[in-house]
């Protein structure tokens, strides 16, 4: 039998796998209490996400941040900003 501290939380992918499957096939999803935390906290914190000029300003190593965004501050925060958004590499 299956005790609450031997069972392993999903992963966020499996946890979004399953809900994008619940969509397509439009059913409703109940979720269990540790599952039910882990998506809001994902959830959260897409709530939070930065913007692409947010990062740069926090990526730049002048001591002031770069005025018209120097290209490699910009391309890091484009990357950044890809992942926060879950486009796939
Ligand atoms: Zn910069």
């Amino acid at each position: 039998m299956e005790t609450a501290h031997k069972r392993r939380r999903p992963s966020l992918d499996t946890i979004a796998r399953r809900l994008e499957a619940a969509f397509r096939a439009d059913r409703t999803v109940t979720l269990k209490p540790e599952t039910a935390l882990v998506v809001a906290a994902a959830v959260r914190a897409f709530a939070t996400q930065p913007t692409r000029d947010d990062i740069v300003k926090l990526v730049c190593d002048r001591k002031e941040p770069c005025e018209s965004f120097c290209y490699p501050c910009v391309s890091l925060a484009n990357r950044i900003s890809m992942l926060f958004g879950g486009e796939q590499r």
